[in-house]
């Protein structure tokens, strides 16, 4: 009886580990059934519009498997950009909290999160949950210029700055720029107050991070100019030619007073023929114009400026030259209509925007470091073409 017990031994371990089997396969059969019907009572919800209630059922089925945790993401973003974060917020939030997450979905249930709550204007816990991910991998860079983003929003300049060492860290281009912008943020505020020796170090800090930077250079010119060191403001205004073309026909005028200051205005035409040569600029060939009326005579201009409108045509030109068909002619008639042309001109230049953003488009007659609509830094350059530059 003893030997058949032995014998058994293994059939019973055998069938033992059968059953057990079995029950397992059983046990995942009753979870998958039950995932089964909470998905599909949370579409049921979606369907007849029940939003929360949707979201509750949804939920309830994250706890159980994990599988389905890129649906859930899909269906918080979907939620924000329909614009209704409470309801995000929920999905994500819940996200967060859930144990079991691997840390890549966690780290990006904190970022989408950290944008819920940027969404949502509540700018100190969104800073908070991008401060959590500065040293992920996958969500550091990006939670940082979220975080540059809230600052510039707040105007806490300062604050930025202190994440200097990373943004040199992450060496990312764009990220350099607009620290050098908080720079110069502080820098305007400082000339202002006119401290002279705050300005240029808050500005030589600016052009460390971003050499690029025409804003650092504009506002040193100005700066030097108001201190009396002229030949300074002229560096720095060739400076910004070299950095930004586009910007540069915007300091043509304070740049040529500034050689005056210096008694090199000859050293200035040189230099301006250059820039007419090289970008066609209507402000430069007009600059540039009065210097051949000073040194050859109202014809020679004339001359100059018709074979320069029959290559290039600009609006801001074609008035130039009226004006200077208006000061050479005697006859009363002809300068009446003369007038009325030049009055037309003027009024249509005055409806037209003078800059446009190089990022998003939007058009302004005002410049502004920071576009008003994309908050880009630096991107509102003067229009080109036949009504601008
Ligand atoms: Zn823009």
């Amino acid at each position: 009886m003893i030997e058949l017990l032995f014998l058994l031994l293994p059939v019973a371990m055998a069938y033992g580990w059968f059953m057990g089997r079995n029950s397992i396969k059983q046990k995942d059969q009753t979870i998958k059934q039950d995932l089964s019907i909470k998905y599909s009572t949370g579409l049921n919800y979606l369907l007849s519009n029940q939003k929360d209630k949707a979201i509750d059922s949804l939920l309830d089925a994250l706890s159980v498997e994990d599988n389905s945790v890129e649906a859930h993401f899909a269906m918080a973003n979907l939620f924000r950009k329909r614009g209704e974060l409470d309801r995000a917020l929920k999905v994500h939030e819940h996200l967060v909290r859930h144990g079991n997450l691997p840390t890549k979905d966690k780290q990006q249930a904190v970022y989408e999160l950290g944008k819920d709550f940027l969404s949502a204007g509540l700018y100190d816990r969104a800073e908070k949950m991008f401060t959590k991910l500065l040293k992920s991998t996958a969500y550091g860079l990006k939670s940082l210029t979220y975080l540059l983003q809230i600052f510039q929003s707040t105007k806490d300049w300062q604050q930025g700055i202190n994440y200097k060492k990373l943004i040199v860290k992450f060496n990312d281009k764009r990220l350099l720029h607009t620290l050098a912008n908080f720079y110069c943020e502080l820098a305007t505020n400082a000339f202002e107050q006119d401290k002279f020796l705050a300005v240029i170090e808050l500005l030589e800090q600016a052009l460390k991070l971003d050499p690029n930077s025409c804003r650092a250079n504009w506002l040193m010119a100005k700066i030097y100019e108001n201190h009396k060191q002229s030949e300074l403001a002229c560096q720095c205004y060739q400076g910004i030619y070299q950095q930004d073309q586009e910007f540069f026909p915007d300091v043509i005028a304070q740049m040529h007073k500034c050689y005056l200051d210096i008694d090199a205005s000859e050293e200035f035409f040189y230099f301006i023929k250059k820039v007419y040569d090289e970008t066609a600029s209507s402000s430069a060939l007009i600059s540039y114009l009065g210097h051949i009326e000073l040194k050859f005579g109202n014809k020679k201009a004339q001359e100059f400026m018709l074979s320069a409108l029959k290559r290039r045509p600009t609006i801001r030109g074609f008035e130039y030259f009226v004006n200077m068909q208006k000061n050479q002619t005697k006859v009363q008639v002809k300068n009446a209509s003369l007038d009325l042309i030049t009055e037309l001109i003027s009024e249509y230049l005055k409806i037209k925007h003078r800059y446009s953003c190089r990022s998003c488009g939007f058009n302004s007659s005002t410049h502004y470091w920071s576009c008003p609509s994309c908050h880009e830094w630096e991107q509102l350059k003067p229009v080109r073409g036949l009504e601008g530059e």
